[in-house]
């Protein structure tokens, strides 16, 4: 149990038909919620030995956990990446049922939350999904190897690896558009749900795949710092990158101390462009 792949499930409609209707928003789409359980960058903020002005803000938005998110469907809850803090973040939002897991790739930030998946397993009795692609799910048989061993300790989680690509595949009732960008030289997965698009590690994305994510009406995207960085969109990168894909409406995560207190930043945005924060929703009909 655990330790295979599963096939994942089927579309509705042939491939090409299936991303056709998907663009034009023509198939129907359980209503969403989204939940950004962490908004921060790989050392969180605070970090750990910083006395900055934003490390040691009392503003509750200058607390950001390990970039995540949860989408929810009346009958589906998926989560995107299970970094660090995934226990904390389960715990503050009482989460108790996860159907699956996806995950943008394999930084630490990422899965560093995986074991903790034992506690969802414990109740259900079964693995959880996985989905992830090649390189993500390589990294999580390296880095979890006891989850996939042929007798495992007792405790340990399980996980049903569910391989995706670049193809559109559906988990629960949800359909995903994942979209391929880049992290420096590390292909990073982006997904697209309905109305609503999540990219929290990237610098650089191909034009094909920005054709998937135009039309999107909210877009989520990474903004480190307002220096340049060499693996992450920085301030400017990301506003720029939302005016190119016209898209109405965006908000900026995997965001580090150095970009500044979240009150301050926020006062500089262009209309339509925010900061995300820990604990902020957003609803889709
Ligand atoms: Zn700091
Ligand atoms: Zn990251």
């Amino acid at each position: 149990m655990g330790t295979g792949k599963s096939e994942i499930r089927k579309l509705p409609f042939p491939l090409p038909v299936f991303i056709s209707h998907f663009l034009h928003l023509t198939v129907s789409f359980p209503p969403l919620k989204i939940t950004f359980l962490g908004s921060g960058t790989s050392s969180g903020v605070p970090m750990i030995g910083c006395d900055c002005a934003v490390c040691t803000s009392p503003d509750k938005k200058d607390k950001r956990f390990r970039s995540s998110i949860l989408v929810q469907s009346p009958a589906t809850s998926l989560l995107v990446d299970a970094g660090p803090d995934f226990r904390c973040q389960m715990l503050k939002h009482k989460v108790k049922h996860l159907d699956a897991v996806i995950l943008t790739h394999s930084h630490k930030d990422h899965i560093a939350g995986m074991d903790d998946i034992k506690a969802f397993t414990y109740f259900t009795k079964k693995p959880m999904d996985v989905y992830a692609d090649s390189f993500t799910e390589a990294a999580i048989r390296r880095e979890y190897y006891y989850a996939f061993a042929d007798n495992k300790y007792p405790g340990t989680p399980e996980f049903a690896m569910k391989a995706i690509t670049t193809e559109p595949f559906l988990a629960g009732d949800i359909p995903v558009i994942p979209v391929l960008v880049w992290h420096l030289k590390m292909p990073v997965l982006g997904f697209r749900f309905g109305k609503f698009t999540y990219i929290t590690d990237a610098n650089f994305i191909d034009e094909a795949e920005k054709d998937k994510i135009k039309g999107s009406e909210i877009i989520v995207l990474n903004a480190l710092r307002k220096e340049k960085h060499v693996s992450h969109f920085s301030l400017t990168e990301a506003i720029d990158l939302v005016r190119e894909l016209e898209i109405p409406a965006a908000y900026l995560t995997h965001i580090s101390h150095q970009l500044g207190r979240h009150q301050d930043v926020e006062t500089e945005l262009p209309p339509g462009i925010h900061l995300a924060y820990d604990g902020l929703f957003l609803t889709f009909n």
